[in-house]
């Protein structure tokens, strides 16, 4: 992705583009599902000077406005995911791994699934659903 593409996003977002927050956004690409932890050493391997608080509140600011998804896991540990597209995950407890899974099919399928049990007093928005298992990488 481009310097101008990821200005793009941002402004089709309403995120106001620093040199920071671009670096921010970098590092989350260069990344697969990546924790704070990791968007911040990466970022300070570029940005020496740039604080916690700002690599923190940035992550924030790209969630709440939608540029970034925040994907917890089941063991409560929080990865930012630049993914936009309709995914599922791949959770590995063991290593923390997280791999994308594509499927249209299962998503209708949770959907009707739902609507048929038409549950009292609820609206069915989204359908998000993480796979925990072994990860074995060819
Ligand atoms: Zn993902």
């Amino acid at each position: 992705m481009r310097v101008n593409e990821i200005i793009e996003l941002f402004q089709s977002k309403g995120v106001k583009a620093t040199p920071q927050r671009i670096s921010v956004y970098e590092a989350l690409l260069s990344l697969k599902h990546p924790s704070a932890e990791a968007v911040l050493e990466r970022v300070r391997s570029i940005l020496p000077t740039v604080t916690v608080a700002t690599v923190y509140n940035t992550l924030d600011c790209f969630a709440k406005a939608g540029v970034i998804e925040r994907v917890l896991t089941v063991d409560n540990k929080m990865y930012f995911d630049t993914n936009l597209s309709r995914h599922y995950h791949l959770y590995s407890e063991e290593t923390h791994e997280i791999q994308d899974f594509y499927d249209n099919e299962l998503s209708e399928l949770i959907r009707t699934f739902i609507q048929n049990r038409k549950i009292p007093g609820f609206e069915l928005k989204d359908v998000k659903v993480q796979l925990i298992g072994n990860i074995e990488n060819y």
